[in-house]
């Protein structure tokens, strides 16, 4: 097979990448298409069991010689910075491939690979903003002091649906805190991380603190997870995948599982809000990239005394909503004919169980394009108001006392994020409080920022990501104890 490829006129590897070098794959080659055209966009290589082995052999010897605590954290800072640069300078043609990939509106990418840059650079930053605690122990002979340490080699696992931004969420805090990277791309979307690596190779990172095994997860994955010579998986997926994941670990080596999951997100609009504002907020934090991303606002609580004029108001705002490839669509194509077929599957579901409201079908005849659908009269118990749908399917249910809005929004086994549209003061941060997921929105939807803490409360996962929290995520506490008291008597008397 080609060492290299070429996509939309750019040519870069299609090999996988260890220990500083591009190196064959020995896994099944990987088909790679375009969701908006269903065309073969590439061919790649994929890692095997094997391949895994010698990825994480190098993540090794890189961490205990070259990087980890043998490089001082400004300069791991330093090379983080110059990294996001090459990327910036280098963003067209990232952008390109990235899109073609994933069906997604150009726009949209760009504003990825924007979010993906400020991490790099937030965790570039904080690199060297690392330090441990000296503890007070009331005793006169000794001094007790923590260091906080890389964690060691580190498996990255990621999703499809946002391949650049979870790429640098996970290799940014990573790198910046001495870890070493083995790194697993989704099966969909494997290409512009392959771009990112070649560009990361002019950067002077040293040979092994990044791998790439691009790869199946049943394969490349299952491989990373039962390594016992993993430190730490950081994963985001499904929670399946997740559970899986974790019990992997426990039984290998006990490595250290962070986990970023699925969603059931709950918006709830009561009657004082600006209810021309949460609707446009509403149709914005669900249908953003099709619905595709585990944050989306999918169940829609609506006040009794304001659900007829707000859902009115809403389905108006998602009647306006254009989906296609062009750059003024506002999503494009579901990522797969697997994730396509799953998302028609529960909206034929949906009209059995509630109102269709707007939607309810695929657009064209070609690419994985699905209409912006609203379903009213949905209640928790029904399917389309428990389950993770990922895909534009909005759930609207209806309740009558602040109580009840709280008792729906938490009867879920999901707890990744919320959101209150509300012009009552008060309401805003007593019903904040109560909301059991990871993030609150008030009077908005959707907003993330490096230096703001994301994750989830119970199945929406283990751990944060972003902020210093994300760092911490990659750091272990040495604690040292140290005497200098008079000699120790002896024999001892006590
Ligand atoms: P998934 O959980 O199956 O896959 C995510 C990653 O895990 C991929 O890289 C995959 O190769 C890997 N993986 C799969 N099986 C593995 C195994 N046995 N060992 C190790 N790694 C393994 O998710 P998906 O197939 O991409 O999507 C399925 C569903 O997951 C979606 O419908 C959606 O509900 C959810 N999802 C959630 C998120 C999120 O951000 N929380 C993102 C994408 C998908």
């Amino acid at each position: 097979m080609a060492t290299t490829q070429t996509v939309l006129g750019v040519e870069f590897p299609s090999q996988i990448f260890i220990n500083g070098e591009w190196v064959k794959g020995t896994g099944e080659p990987l088909d790679v298409y375009n969701p908006a055209t269903e065309e073969l966009l590439a061919t790649i290589d994929t890692a095997s069991v094997a391949d895994v082995d010698l990825a994480v052999k190098a993540a090794r010897a890189a961490f205990e010689t070259t990087w980890g605590l043998n490089t001082p954290s400004a300069t791991r800072g330093r090379l983080l910075f110059k990294f996001a640069d090459i990327i910036e300078a280098n963003s067209e043609m990232i952008v390109k491939v990235e899109a073609a990939n994933n069906g997604k509106p150009t726009k949209w990418v760009e504003a990825e690979l924007g979010s993906s840059l400020a991490a790099i650079r937030f965790f570039a930053g904080a690199a060297d903003k690392v330090s441990g605690s000296t503890i007070e122990v009331d005793d006169n002979s000794k001094q007790v002091f923590t260091r906080r340490e890389p964690i060691g080699v580190v498996a990255h696992i990621v999703p499809w649906n946002f391949p650049l931004m979870m790429w640098a969420w996970k290799i940014a805090p990573a790198l910046a805190s001495g870890c070493t990277v083995v790194f697993k791309t989704a099966e969909a979307t494997p290409l512009s991380v392959l771009i990112l690596t070649k560009l990361m190779q002019e950067v002077g990172f040293p040979k092994g603190a990044f791998n790439l095994v691009s790869g199946v997860g049943k394969v490349t994955g299952q491989a990373l997870a039962e390594h016992p010579d993993v430190d730490k998986i950081a994963f985001t997926g499904s929670t399946a995948i997740g559970k899986h994941l974790a019990s992997t670990a426990a039984l290998s080596n006990l490595k250290v599982v962070t986990l970023e999951l699925g969603g059931k997100s709950p918006n709830i609009i009561f009657s004082s809000a600006n209810l021309q504002e949460a609707a446009r907020w509403a149709a914005f934090g669900l249908f953003e990239t099709g619905g595709q991303s585990c944050i989306v606002g999918s169940r829609i609580l609506v006040q009794d005394t304001v659900y007829d004029e707000f859902l009115k108001l809403f389905v108006a705002a998602v009647k306006e909503i254009k989906v296609g490839k062009d750059d003024d669509s506002f999503y494009g194509s579901l990522i797969s004919k697997v994730q396509f077929d799953k998302v028609l599957k529960y909206i034929e579901t949906g009209k059995k169980e509630a109102k269709l409201e707007t939607g309810g079908g695929r657009v064209g005849d070609k690419g994985y394009f699905v209409q912006p659908t609203v379903f009213s009269g949905v209640t928790n118990d029904m399917v389309i108001g428990r389950e993770e749908i990922f895909g534009p399917v909005a759930s609207v249910l209806k309740f009558s006392t602040e109580a009840e809005a709280i008792a729906i929004a938490n009867d879920t086994s999901y707890g990744l994020a919320s959101a209150i549209h509300s012009t009552d003061a008060s309401q805003l941060p007593r019903v904040s409080r109560k909301l059991k997921a990871g993030t609150v929105w008030l009077n908005c939807y959707s907003p993330l920022h490096p230096s703001v803490p994301f994750g989830g409360y119970k199945s929406s996962g283990w751990g944060r990501e972003l902020g210093m929290n994300g760092l911490e995520a990659y750091l272990t506490t040495k604690t040292v104890h140290q005497y200098f008291g008079e000699d120790l008597q002896w024999p001892f008397k006590l």
